[in-house]
């Protein structure tokens, strides 16, 4: 959509993005500024912050820039407590980290690489929501980012895949736990060609398979996701909770 359309649904809200410097992230932080949010950004890297930071204020966004690695318990403190520090509450928190540390089977892949894609796919999003519920206003709302991998796992990404499907089972359990205050939602990306998925999208014969195989025959882009994120995080979203949008140009996606 174009920028000048958008409209400003987040005027007073206060918004954190994890892992929100570049790709779908960055989007979805920078289409909830555009819509008035005050916005909280961060990333494992001060530099990649920086950047970010300065190109959401050109665009006259109001937001903070913080390092959070968000495996380190310290760092996701410090997140929170800046936040209510600057903002004072919170009104949406959009959980976006993600790695996929592993291309092996499942049954091949090291012990250590399964602690990995549990710990920053699923158990860091719930202990960022633990330490953000206190500041959680009435009315407030949160959004996993699943992939449509979690629907049927590739061969190539199957745990990551597995940690996908998580976030959808989180989602339901969370929506329950954390109602009437806190509406909890899910969007699952399809593709989308960003550093994440390059080693995907990177390559022809991959890449046009799978626009071959989606019915909308392109790829996905972060502002798709944003858009749908935004709307999940919005008011207008506001007897909306436990579900998952799948944006993935018409792939197969139920499970
Ligand atoms: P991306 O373009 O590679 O961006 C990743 C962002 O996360 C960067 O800002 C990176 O910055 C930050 N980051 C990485 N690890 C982090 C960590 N442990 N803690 C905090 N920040 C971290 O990735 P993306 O494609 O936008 O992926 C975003 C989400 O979409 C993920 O949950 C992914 O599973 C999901 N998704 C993506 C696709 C796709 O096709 N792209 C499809 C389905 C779902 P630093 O390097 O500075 O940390």
């Amino acid at each position: 959509m174009e920028k000048s359309k958008i409209g400003r649904r987040f005027e007073g809200k206060v918004a954190i993005v994890t892992a929100s410097t570049q790709g779908i992230g960055f989007s979805i932080a920078e289409r909830l500024g555009l819509e008035g949010a005050s916005l909280v950004i961060s990333s494992r890297r001060q530099r990649n912050v920086d950047e970010a930071v300065k190109k959401l204020e050109a665009q006259g966004i109001d937001v903070l820039g913080l390092v959070c690695h968000v495996s380190n318990a310290q760092q996701r403190k410090d997140l929170i407590e800046q936040t209510v520090q600057k903002y004072g509450k919170i009104d949406v928190v959009v959980s976006n980290a993600a790695a996929n540390p592993s291309v092996d089977a499942i049954l091949d892949t090291q012990e250590s690489a399964l602690d990995k894609l549990w710990e920053i796919n699923v158990k860091t999003s719930i202990l960022l929501l633990k330490d953000a519920s206190p500041h959680l206003t009435k009315g407030s709302s949160i959004v996993f980012i699943s992939s449509i991998s979690a629907y049927q796992p590739p061969p190539a990404m199957a745990m990551y895949g597995v940690t996908k499907t998580a976030l959808l089972g989180l989602t339901k359990a969370l929506a329950t736990e954390m109602a009437p205050h806190t509406r909890v939602n899910c969007v699952a990306p399809g593709t989308v060609p960003t550093h994440f998925a390059s080693f995907i999208t990177d390559n022809d014969t991959i890449r046009n398979s799978i626009m071959e195989k989606t019915p909308l025959k392109r790829l996905g882009t972060p502002e798709d996701m944003a858009a749908a994120t935004a709307f999940l995080a919005s008011d207008e979203a506001s007897y909306i909770t436990g579900e998952t949008i799948v944006v993935a140009g018409g792939m197969t996606s139920r499970l």
